[in-house]
């Protein structure tokens, strides 16, 4: 199977936790390439395996560097909407974070 490297760090730092996880919340880009279904499988096989595990899709982002609006990207085009002009900055759509984490005391 597949590695998530930043899935798997967010998994050291959750393990280091002295209560009990009962669910976890992450924050994943529209643009990351991994599917859910991948995330949730990595998930059942980590040591977290018992709690639940939310994912929140955070829609992608850009903004056009010839007249600075920003639009979401549509099937992956990069044309600005506004201008037609390409060469666009990413600015959301690649996190892949923690979000929050319930814990109940040992
Ligand atoms: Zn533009």
């Amino acid at each position: 199977m597949q590695n998530i490297p930043r899935l798997s760090s967010i998994i050291e730092q959750l393990k280091l936790r002295q209560d009990n996880i009962i669910s976890v919340e992450l924050a994943v880009g529209e643009l990351i390439p991994f599917s859910d279904e991948l995330i949730h499988a990595l998930w059942s096989e980590s040591s977290l395996a018992r709690s639940t595990l939310v994912i929140r899709r955070m829609p992608a982002e850009h903004q056009c560097m010839l007249c600075f609006e920003k639009y979401h990207p549509l099937n992956k085009e990069t044309s600005c909407p506004h201008c037609g002009g390409v060469g666009a900055k990413v600015i959301a759509g690649e996190e892949f974070r923690l979000l929050s984490v319930n814990g109940e005391s040992k």
